[in-house]
C-alpha cells in the first residue's frame, strides 16, 4: 500500500514506518521536524535497508499537503503529527489548538479533496478524562482535563462527524496507553527536546547521567505501592497495531476508536526497580507531592483490539526496559551524528 505518514520522524511514528517498509509497504512521510532530527531517516534505512520518501513541511500548509497527494498518490494516511506535552499545553493553548487541530482539519480537508478516506489517527488515554475506573473501555464516556488532551478529543469527535457525513470514510482512533521502549537495534528510539515529561525517558536520562534524580510524583495513592500506576506498552507493538488497523480499515466503514494497551497495570516504583536491574544502575529518586492532573490508575480493557484488529501486545516490560536502555546507553545525546 502507498501511505502518507504524519509525524513519521517523531518517536511512534518512526517505529511505524520501520514496520511498514519492512512488510514492503510505500512510505512518504511529512513532517516539519519541530520535535524530531531527519536522522531519524538514515536510521530507518540502516534497519530496513530502504530511506523512506520525506517531504520536510507542515501539515497547517495546504499547498504543500496539496502537492504532497498529487506528487505521492497515497491510498491511506496515518496521521501522527502533533504536539503532545501536557504542561506546556497549558501554556501555549493556542499553538496546540492550531497545530494540532487546525493541522488536522486542513489534513482532513486534503484527504477529501484528493478522494483519500482511509485514515488511522494516533488519539490518547488521555480522552477518558479522570472520571472512569481502570480497566478503561471504548464505551465509556470521554472529556479532557487539559488544552493537549482537549486537542485529541477534538479530533476524534470531528472524524466520527466527518465519518457519520460521508459512508466512503474508513477512520481508526487508536488510543495509545503509554508506549515506552525502542526499536530491537538501539538504532531508533524516543528523544525528546527538552527535559523530559514522561517516566521512562527521564528514568533512562538519570540512569545515563544526563539528570541527576526523578522526582516520583507522589507516593500516597491508592495503589499497591503508592505510586501512579500505567499501561506501558512496547512502541513496536504499537506499531504494528498500526499495520493492523491499516488492514481492517479496507473492511470497515465509519469511525471507530480502539485502545492499543497492554492490560496491565505497573507502578513507578516498579518501573523504577526494573530499571535499575536491567541498567546495572541504581536510579536514584526522592519522593515529591503529586502532579497537578495525574490519576491513580490508568490501563487498558485492550479486547476491542484483538476482536476487530487481531492484534495483541506481545512484549513485556523486561523488553520494554531492556530495548530503552539499548537505545538510552547507544545514544546518550539521543540523535546526534
Ligand atoms: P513525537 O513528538 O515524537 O512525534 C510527533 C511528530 O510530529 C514529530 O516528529 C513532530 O516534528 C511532528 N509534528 C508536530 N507538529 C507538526 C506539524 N504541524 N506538521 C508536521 N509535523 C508536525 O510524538 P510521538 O510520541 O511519536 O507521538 C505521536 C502521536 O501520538 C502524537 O499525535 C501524540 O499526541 C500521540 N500520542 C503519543 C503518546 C506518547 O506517550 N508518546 C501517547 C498518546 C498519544
Ligand atoms: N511520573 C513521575 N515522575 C516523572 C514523570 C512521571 O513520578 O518525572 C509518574 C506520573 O506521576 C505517572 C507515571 O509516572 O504516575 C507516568 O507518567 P507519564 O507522564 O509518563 O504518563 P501519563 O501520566 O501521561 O500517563
Amino acid at each position: 500500500m502507498k501511505l502518507l505518514i504524519t509525524g513519521g520522524t517523531g518517536y511512534i511514528g518512526s517505529h511505524t514506518v520501520v514496520e511498514l517498509l519492512s512488510l514492503g509497504h510505500d512510505v512518504v512521510i511529512v513532517d516539519n521536524l519541530v520535535n524530531s532530527s531527519e536522522l531519524v531517516l538514515s536510521r530507518i534505512e540502516k534497519i530496513t535497508g530502504k530511506m523512506p520518501q520525506f517531504v520536510k513541511a507542515d501539515i497547517c500548509d495546504r499547498d504543500a499537503l496539496n502537492d504532497i497527494f498529487s506528487t505521492y498518490k497515497p491510498e491511506a494516511v496515518v496521521h501522527f503529527a502533533g504536539l503532545k506535552a501536557v504542561g506546556e499545553s497549558n501554556d501555549i493553548p493556542l499553538s496546540y489548538y492550531h497545530n494540532n487541530v487546525t493541522g488536522s482539519v486542513v489534513l482532513f480537508e486534503v484527504m477529501a479533496a484528493h478522494n483519500v478516506k482511509n485514515l488511522v489517527f494516533s488519539s490518547s488515554a488521555t480522552v477518558y478524562g479522570e472520571n472512569n475506573v481502570s480497566p478503561l473501555d471504548e464505551t465509556m464516556a470521554t472529556s479532557a482535563t487539559n488544552p493537549y488532551g482537549r486537542t485529541k478529543l477534538m479530533i476524534e469527535e470531528i472524524l466520527f462527524d466527518l465519518a457519520k457525513s460521508d459512508s466512503d470514510w474508513s477512520i481508526i482512533n487508536l488510543r495509545y496507553f503509554n508506549p515506552i521502549g525502542a526499536h530491537q537495534s538501539g538504532l531508533i528510539g524516543e528523544d525528546p527536546n527538552d527535559i523530559p515529561n514522561n517516566l521512562l525517558p527521564y528514568v533512562s536520562q538519570v540512569a545515563i547521567g544526563r539528570l541527576a534524580q526523578l522526582q516520583v510524583f507522589g507516593d500516597d495513592y491508592n495503589t499497591p505501592d503508592g505510586t501512579g500506576v500505567r499501561d506501558y506498552i512496547h512502541v513496536v507493538d504499537l506499531a504494528l497495531g498500526h499495520i493492523k488497523a491499516l488492514e481492517t480499515l479496507a473492511t470497515l466503514s465509519g469511525c471507530q476508536a480502539i485502545n492499543l494497551g497492554t492490560g496491565n497495570g505497573t507502578s513507578v516504583l516498579q518501573i523504577v526497580d526494573g530499571f535499575s536491574h536491567i541498567s546495572g544502575t541504581k536510579v536514584p529518586f526522592k519522593i515529591v507531592p503529586r502532579r497537578a492532573g495525574d490519576i491513580a490508575t490508568v490501563y487498558a480493557n485492550a479486547a476491542l483490539a484483538k476482536d476487530v484488529l487481531g492484534w495483541q501486545a506481545e512484549r513485556n516490560l523486561t523488553e520494554m526496559l531492556e530495548d530503552t536502555w539499548r537505545w538510552q546507553s547507544t545514544n546518550p545525546q539521543g540523535y546526534t551524528e
